[in-house]
């Protein structure tokens, strides 16, 4: 397509090719763009986004109130991706994924039709089309949850699938956070991430604390069946399945505990081994990209975990619900 984004156009949409070519034109060694005060101003901004991002912000425009050159300003993009990469959770780099694809679209929706027409045709939408390939939209809707993505609730004619406009906006934000996350986690020298550390380790405790206030302080009795059970088992010293590990790990981690918390589940066991724990644990949690959000009820069912269910279990259809639920019920009655 044929037009020309300028400068602070650009900085809207930094995952464009556009805009990562009008970064690296300024940035030619990174540790000297690091060491320079644009390279500063940049990480300081790079960590503004990450924290944004963590606290699931969702206004935006009024961020760049350092009035950083668009350059920078896309720098910084790059440097929390970076940041996301080295501190290696999952659900950071999702995070980080939605709030730029939230950002993207809240700029698109001011944008002159031809802006909108470009961006939404650089991340491979046409805008023009109300009708969209089958094929073409059963790959950009299996993230989207609400029931109208299914196909078989869409109006579909001739191969093809009758969208609003309003749906193609969600459409655009979709597809441009699965273009940013697919391209998470990124390979970033180990020099690097030990630069990023003490800015990396306050984003953890963010993300923790995030967490914690998310769930609230951990409280086992509000534990599904299924969770309970599991760590019934490793007490008793039954040997788990990789699912079973993998669902209980995920799911401690996403109610607020840290690795040494979860490691401290482990062990109760009585073949309790602290190295093999720690690995395993660090490596669901999600420290090098592995993907951590906890099975549903469903995929617990597939697996034979679903026990013990109870009359609760009714309402849920994820064992997070269950435990949110279970804990507001618990509060209301304290
Ligand atoms: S229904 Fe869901 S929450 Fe209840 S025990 Fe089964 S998997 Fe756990």
């Amino acid at each position: 397509m044929d037009i020309v984004l300028d400068r602070k156009e650009l900085i809207k949409y930094p995952f464009l090719k556009e805009s990562q070519q009008l970064a690296r034109r300024h940035v030619e060694s990174l540790e000297e763009f690091l060491d320079s005060g644009p390279g500063a101003a940049a990480l300081e901004r790079a960590q503004e986004r990450t924290s944004a991002a963590i606290a699931f912000k969702k206004e935006f425009g009024d961020e760049n109130t350092q009035n950083l050159k668009p350059e920078i300003e896309i720098a910084s993009y790059a440097l929390a991706r970076m940041l996301v990469s080295c501190v290696g959770d999952r659900s950071l780099i999702d995070r980080l994924a939605r709030y730029e694809a939230e950002r993207a679209s809240f700029f698109l929706a001011a944008e002159e039709l031809e802006i909108r027409r470009f961006v939404a045709w650089s991340v491979g939408i046409d805008t023009r089309a109300v009708v969209m390939p089958v094929t073409r939209y059963v790959e950009l809707v299996p993230h989207l949850r609400d029931k109208r993505w299914r196909l078989v609730n869409r109006d579909v004619r001739q191969g093809g699938v009758n969208l609003e406009a309003s749906e193609i906006d969600e459409l655009i934000r979709e597809r441009i956070r699965v273009i940013i996350a697919d391209q998470l986690p990124l390979r970033v020298p180990p020099a690097i991430c030990e630069r990023f550390q003490p800015i990396t380790t306050g984003i953890a405790a963010l993300l923790q604390q995030q967490a914690l206030e998310q769930f609230g302080e951990v409280r086992e009795e509000a534990f599904p069946p299924c969770i309970s059970a599991l760590i019934q088992a490793i007490t008793t010293g039954m040997n788990l399945t990789h699912m079973g590990r993998f669902a209980i790990t995920a799911f401690l981690h996403t109610v607020g505990m840290n690795v040494a918390q979860i490691a401290d589940v482990f062990a109760r066991a009585p073949d309790f081994d602290p190295d093999m724990t720690m690995y395993q644990v660090e490596h669901i949690s999600g420290r090098g990209g592995t993907e951590y959000t906890p099975p549903s009820c469903a995929t617990m069912r597939t697996f034979g975990l679903c026990v013990n269910r109870d009359k609760d279990c009714e309402r849920v259809n994820h064992p997070l619900s269950y435990y949110r639920f279970k804990k507001n019920v618990k509060k209301k009655r304290s």
